[in-house]
């Protein structure tokens, strides 16, 4: 079969690649390859270090985002595995709003005296530089945009060329732009990580993780990552990869609709009475209404929506809802008010309809006296 080529556009990709060979008989989709061991004396050897599914599963995000992937048993376990790489007393400079288990990531290895870390807005590019150039044992700058949940962005290729001044590694968390809205290497970066859970696997029925780096043969920070994966053995199974590769097929059309549906229903929160602010930054399928009923109100409405479902984690087909601050662990800088949206592929009409009844319900209780 013909190699496909690179000029692909990436609706096109996402459904081609990672394709058995197209011979006749052929299954036009890669098996599930339940395997522990393999034939000795070929690449793979053993299934802690190599699958068929999984390559397939990194084919396809990696020309999505224009590198090398590697996939990981959750995006924490690809988070981690980065922060591994960072050397014995190195520093980090993170998001203070970055997704709040990659900050209990970085408190934990900091308690423990492995790192050092400082959190910063990271939309504001020079407080971010000066937290670099304020640690000389400075080693990787962590970017993620948009930030969870409160939606802030970065501006990566100014940060990446501060950063590579400094000789900091670059990584960004492109989990909830997709490679799709954003392909951090093309922008600067070194290494991208996802949380595959969310939009890329689509479902709510899967949890699995990845990272991509610049794709030169032999790359050492592909190879490094590699080996930690290999001893470390945070691998994701044959199933769950070959559910996020099905889901990976319908990335551009989820993500199409549900950002249509975002942007109506950020549009339309915006006049609501109710509402004190809305955070959507103008693409992706995520919006954050701060409520002006602050904790009480964001608590009623995750209980008055019907169609809603009141969950944690984003990316799915099915829209869902939560008040972030109900977590222990978020920064207190995340205003009580606000209800993370995971705006799915639903009818938008019976959507707004579904949340306009929720939004009355809490509003009514919280200043009706
Ligand atoms: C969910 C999430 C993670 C963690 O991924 P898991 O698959 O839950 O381990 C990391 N970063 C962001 C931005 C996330 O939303």
């Amino acid at each position: 079969m013909p190699e496909l080529g690179n000029d692909l556009s990436p609706a096109t990709i996402a459904v081609t690649a990672g394709r058995p060979p197209r011979e006749p008989d052929a299954a036009l989709n890669p098996p599930i390859t339940m395997a522990s061991t393999y034939v000795a004396t070929g690449d793979v050897e053993y299934g802690r270090f190599g699958n068929p599914t999984w390559t397939a599963f990194e084919d396809v995000l990696g020309r999505l985002e224009g590198g090398r992937a590697l996939a990981f048993s959750s995006g924490m376990a690809a988070a981690t595995t980065v922060l591994d790489l960072v050397g014995q007393g190195a520093g980090v400079v993170a998001p203070r709003h970055a997704y709040n288990g990659t900050v209990m990531a970085l408190g934990d290895l900091e308690s423990r005296g492995r790192l050092h870390s400082r959190l910063v807005d990271i939309a504001d590019t020079a407080a971010v530089t000066a937290a670099m150039e304020a640690d000389p044992d400075c080693a990787l700058l962590w970017i993620e945009s948009p930030t969870n949940p409160a939606l802030e962005l970065a501006d990566i290729p100014a940060l990446a060329d501060a950063a590579h001044a400094l000789g900091v590694r670059v990584v960004v968390d492109n989990t909830f732009a997709t490679p799709l809205a954003q392909q951090p290497l093309s922008l600067g970066a070194d290494i991208v990580v996802h949380s595959a859970t969310k939009f890329l696997s689509g479902h709510s029925d899967v949890v699995l993780g990845a990272l991509v780096t610049a794709d030169p043969e032999g790359d050492e920070v592909h190879t490094a990552l590699k080996g930690r994966r290999d001893l470390a053995g945070a691998i994701p199974g044959p199933f769950e990869t070959w559910l996020a590769l099905r889901g990976l097929r319908t990335l551009h059309v989820r993500l199409e609709r549900a950002q249509a549906n975002a942007a109506e229903i950020a549009r339309r929160l915006a006049d609501h009475p109710a509402v004190a602010e809305v955070r959507y930054p103008g693409f992706g399928a995520i919006v954050a209404p701060v409520l002006a009923g602050g904790a009480p109100a964001g608590d009623l409405l995750t209980r008055h929506t019907r169609l809603w479902v009141h969950a944690t984690s984003l990316g799915g087909v099915e829209s869902t809802l939560e008040r972030r601050r109900r977590w222990k662990a978020e920064p207190a800088t995340i205003p009580e008010g606000l209800v993370r949206l995971s705006v799915g592929i639903e009818d938008v009409e019976d959507l707004w309809a579904d949340l306009a009844q929720a939004l009355e319900a809490a509003d009514g209780v919280t200043h009706g006296g």
